[in-house]
This record gives structure tokens, sequence and C-alpha cells, in this order.
């Protein structure tokens, strides 16, 4: 699941593949940018915003810009050598490829596509709370805007972007499971938010640089999170019946018995 650690493995994989290259041809197969022609242009670097990532360029006539994309649950950028198959995806998912003559860059099922001057960058992500992986992270201000609608709960909280940016579903799930905290349990009550938020961070933190999402520091399929994907498996901790439940338009899974609703 793309959540801010696979989106900022995906910045490094495309600042490696294409950062200082001029591109050699480009083909965007989404209307908004099918006449946008990037050839000679030069890629600058790539960076991840909580679950954004900015690919920023050089046109020729110097004007810097940027190429927005967004993954939500399905998207993937993949970098392929000149010549190798494109075999990640169904071809017809390709949103964009960008070719360089070292590299050839592939979106696919990519969200809100965007070229923007980079001066502009913030009309797509400054609403965006502090983000997990920046080299800006602030914790404390991550924790002020969460503690700012204390009555919302703290599993739609986590998830809000303009509170922390990075947080998917899965690392939701499993920073409360850590916690002994209900999904349910509104943001006033949690016991230690600073806590929580430190957790998250460490959490998505571990996971970069590598593909394999683990909270439980197994790699092994089956054995990489205590609650998410695992309903009605039995809690790593207590042996209790793992449930899952939908809350606003995601679903959740938690342990009852480990995380008991205290509301
Ligand atoms: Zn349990």
């Amino acid at each position: 699941m793309p959540e801010g650690d696979t989106v900022w493995n995906t910045a490094r994989v495309l600042d490696r593949a294409l950062a200082g290259a001029r591109l050699t041809g480009s083909d965007f197969r989404v209307p908004q940018l099918a006449a946008t022609d990037l050839t000679d242009w030069t890629v600058r670097e790539s960076a991840s915003r909580g679950k954004h990532l900015l690919l920023r360029l050089t046109a020729p006539t110097a004007a810097q810009w940027t190429l927005h994309s967004h993954l939500r649950m399905d998207g993937a950028w993949r970098a392929y050598t000149p010549g190798e198959r494109w075999t990640a995806r169904p071809a017809h998912l390709i949103r964009v490829v960008l070719r360089s003559p070292g590299a050839v860059a592939v979106g696919y099922h990519l969200h809100e596509l965007a070229l923007v001057p980079t001066a502009e960058e913030l009309s797509l992500v400054g609403h965006l709370g502090p983000d997990l992986l920046g080299p800006d992270w602030d914790a404390d201000e991550a924790v002020r805007r969460l503690a700012a609608e204390p009555e919302r709960t703290i599993g739609e909280a986590l998830l809000d972007q303009r509170n922390l940016a990075g947080v998917g579903n899965l690392y939701k799930c499993e920073v409360l499971f850590l916690r002994g905290v209900s999904p349910w349990t509104p943001v006033g009550a949690v016991p230690d938010l600073p806590g929580t938020v430190a957790l998250a961070q460490r959490l998505l933190a571990a996971n970069r640089g590598r593909w394999t999402q683990s909270t439980t520091g197994v790699l092994r399929r089956g054995g990489t999170s205590y609650v998410y994907g695992r309903r009605a498996q039995p809690c790593r901790r207590c042996g209790t019946a793992i449930r899952k439940e939908e809350l606003g338009e995601r679903v959740t899974y938690w342990c009852p018995v480990c995380q008991p609703d205290r509301s």
C-alpha cells in the first residue's frame, strides 16, 4: 500500500534514474497533458511530500517546473533501462513515460498528474501537515494539529494529511495497536499523543529503503503486521481474533482486547 515510506522510496528510485538527465522524449497518456512534450527538459531532482511525488524539471527556457503525481492506493512509478521490457503493470495503466539516455521512467495509474511552475508547488502540497519523512519533520506541530480537533477519532485524525503527511491505513492500524489505543478513541482521550506521533514516524522511517512494509520487524509474508490485513487471525499478543470494520471511508483492523474502547 503506497504510504509515506513507499512514496519516499519511489522518489529515490526516480532520483537515481533521472536526476541530472536531459529527457529525450516524453509520452503523456492523460488528457490534461496529452499535448505536453518534455523533450530536452532536464530533470533536477525527485522529492516526496507526504504521499505526493514532485519531479522537478528545468525547461529549455530555464524555467523551473514540477511534475506532480499522487499514487493513492494503486499508483506506481518504475525505472527501466532503455530497451528493457516494461513488465510492472498492464500497459493500459501507463499514464506517462519519460525517456532519458540512461533510463526510462514509467508511471502507472498515477493520480492528480499535473505540471506546475515549481514556485507554485505549494498550491498542490501546501495544505499538508508536517511530512513524517521530510527533512523538516516537526513532531510538535503534528501533535498541535491533531490536538486541535479533540472530538475526532484518532483513527480518522491520523489519516488526515493536513495533520501529518505520510500515514495511510496500514500505519494507522499498526500504530494504534502498538499504543493499545482503539481507533475510535477521541483524540483528546489518547493517553500520549506525542508518543503516538513519534511511533508513527519511527515505523515509517524503518521502512525507508525497502519495499516490504513491516511493523513487526519480520519481513516474510504473513509476518509483517500486527493487525493490518489479519481479520479473524489471532492477535500476536493475546490470541483474540483481530477485527475489521469500516471507519469513515477506510477499513480498520484492531484487537478488541489489546485496544479497549475507553470512550
Ligand atoms: Zn490482542
